[in-house]
């Protein structure tokens, strides 16, 4: 079973999504499940983990409507405040629904780059072992060596790096984020998924080969049980249509095994999010 491990949808307006700059004036509309399927579909993937965008208690109750009404929807990466002395009565509400497999805060946007360390943030991490909850890492490089420390606190909390820590691919840039990544990698409680990747490289002119060095890194690194193809749709659209975003890693992973492209493609999200097909 194919699995598209990251996409989002969103009911578009300015006030909620101001990140959608004029540079990325295509993706001003709204993005729902029918947007979504025919381009599953269409690559033969059979299903898909949908991951918060805005930071509401209301933004994961709707993700887990949507999901309640498509079954393509395998699971949802919501929100809730893990720095609130709330936070164990708010994932209890939302933890009955069994579509609930992770949660994620926009850590790349807090202004503090050792956010991840803060004590009431540890302290909410540390509620969502009881729930059987993932935690998705969304952050850049400057934050790949905190994000080591923190996650080396949570043994057996599953973690995943969304976007392979966002490498700075337009400009050619490797080393800084290479050693981060592999003090990362580091941690066998810690996945990554192979997302987000075209919009880092130049939009306009990039060419899978552009891409060639930070999938080494990230193979050498996690290995292939520990990583999973995400599309990041539809912030990818910015760079690349759906098809072109699949078939980019689909044709990387082509000289592999084939046990290494099916656990990459969706083996590896099923296990790590425990979703049900
Ligand atoms: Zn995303």
């Amino acid at each position: 079973m194919n699995i598209d491990a990251h996409q989002h949808f969103w009911m578009y307006n300015q006030h909620e999504y101001g990140w959608i700059d004029d540079s990325m004036e295509s993706l001003r509309r709204n993005f729902l499940p029918n947007d979504l399927k025919p381009e599953l579909d269409h690559n033969g993937i059979q299903g898909c983990v949908t991951v918060q965008a805005r930071q509401t208690l209301e933004e994961t109750r709707w993700l887990l409507d949507l999901a309640e009404h498509s079954k393509f929807i395998l699971g949802v990466v919501g929100w809730v405040d893990l720095q609130s002395a709330e936070v164990n009565s708010q994932l209890k509400a939302f933890a009955r629904n069994p579509k609930l497999v992770g949660v994620r805060h926009i850590v790349q946007s807090e202004p503090d780059d050792r956010f991840l360390l803060r004590p009431e943030f540890l302290r909410g991490i540390a509620a969502l072992e009881e729930f059987d909850l993932a935690y998705d890492i969304l952050i850049y490089p400057k934050h790949l060596r905190v994000a080591a420390e923190f996650a080396h606190k949570f043994p057996r909390q599953r973690f995943v790096l969304d976007h392979l820590a966002k490498p700075p691919i337009k400009d050619r840039q490797i080393d800084s984020w290479e050693s981060g990544i592999g003090e990362l990698a580091a941690l066998p409680n810690v996945y990554c998924k192979l997302s987000g990747l075209v919009t880092e490289a130049d939009w306009h002119h990039w060419k899978p080969e552009d891409l060639t060095p930070y999938l080494d890194v990230a193979f050498e690194a996690f290995g292939a049980e520990r990583l999973m193809f995400g599309s990041d749709w539809p912030v990818c659209l910015a760079a690349a249509p759906y098809s072109r975003v699949f078939s980019t890693v689909k044709n990387y992973l082509a000289r592999q095994a084939v046990n290494v492209r099916d656990a990459v493609l969706g083996g590896n999200a099923q296990r790590f999010w425990k979703l049900k097909a």
